[in-house]
């Protein structure tokens, strides 16, 4: 009787660890350093070191246990390889083999943003769907998709990649991914601020955002106060955004629509922007399509690896 299961969500600088039941009860949750010298080596000899220890701790008989789920900040295949993670030292690297090797666990991968979808569809933002679009707002624009339950991978890995999908003709700054115009220079935090910058330049209408650090934060809280420079920042992002996800949702004709990140943290304001232009530019079977914001916060990505692993 399978009764447990690890979940283990590999960032740049730490490794996030879930130990669950077959519920999804959060039994122990703990972190270890992400060691990316010398090609990221020692990263997964030391999970495994730490999993071992786990079941050593709280008494777990091996045939209890369901496996490890592990999610990776970059593509990877649906069979556990990795071509290249920049940010983790890694070339090619069998992710899901190499860790089985080590634990004796049966293991599945998934890249970070399509399992923080999963986990969030599981028991967070988007729980009773099996069809959702997840949007993660926060130094960069990620994104995740889940069909009837299962991530949505891609050729490449990068199914989801909902951040360089092309917005905006004008914009002459380049995006971390060489184009210009994708949506993460006007959605995400630094995207936000950056409009910011510009809406205060270009007027001169008082604003409590003057003298102030420009953030995200700052024009989200200052919207909640009324202020007209913010409340066109928000208009902006709003309407870049609005309509990115109708047409998402025209190809995808999702359940429901999370957005989480550090953004969210905005709040029911953040979406009412959104949806304000998503309506008018949806298809009419996706028009009434609900929005949610993400519950899991950082430990949406744990939740979904462990769900990789229960199906
Ligand atoms: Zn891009």
């Amino acid at each position: 009787m399978k009764k447990y299961c690890f979940g283990a969500d590999i960032g740049g600088t730490t490794v996030k660890f879930g130990l669950f039941d077959q519920d999804g009860i959060v039994l122990d949750k703990w972190e270890i350093p992400t060691r990316t010298e010398n090609e990221g080596a020692a990263i997964l000899p030391d999970m495994a070191a730490s999993i071992r220890e786990k079941i050593q701790e709280h008494g777990l008989k091996m045939e209890e246990i369901a496996g490890v789920g592990v999610d990776v900040p970059g593509p990877i295949s649906e069979d556990g390889i990795v071509p290249h993670t920049a940010n983790l030292g890694w070339g090619y690297k069998e992710v899901t083999k190499e860790l089985t090797e080590m634990t004796g666990l049966p293991s599945k991968a998934g890249n970070d943003a399509n399992v923080a979808a999963l986990g969030e569809m599981w028991l967070g933002g988007g729980k009773g769907h099996t069809n959702v679009l997840l949007i993660t707002l926060g130094t960069g624009v990620g994104g995740g998709i889940v069909v009837d339950g299962k991530i949505l991978t891609g050729a490449h890995g990068a199914g989801g990649e909902i951040g360089h999908i092309h917005v905006d003709d004008e914009i002459e700054e380049c995006c971390g991914c060489g184009n210009q115009g994708c949506l993460e220079q006007f959605a995400s935090a630094t995207g936000i601020a950056r409009l910011g910058r510009k809406i205060l330049e270009e007027s001169d209408a008082p604003s409590i955002m003057r003298g102030q650090e420009m953030s995200a934060k700052l024009v989200f809280d200052s919207v909640k106060e009324g202020d007209a420079l913010a409340v066109q920042v928000a208009e902006r992002f709003g309407r870049y955004l609005g309509k990115a996800v109708a047409g998402m949702t025209a190809v995808l004709d999702p359940e429901i629509i999370v957005i989480g990140g550090g953004v969210s943290k905005a709040g029911p304001v953040l979406l009412e922007y959104v949806q304000k232009y998503y309506k008018p530019c949806a298809f009419k079977s996706a028009k009434d399509t609900p929005f949610a914001l993400a519950e899991l916060g950082n430990d949406a990505g744990i939740y979904g690896c462990a769900k990789l692993i229960l199906g």
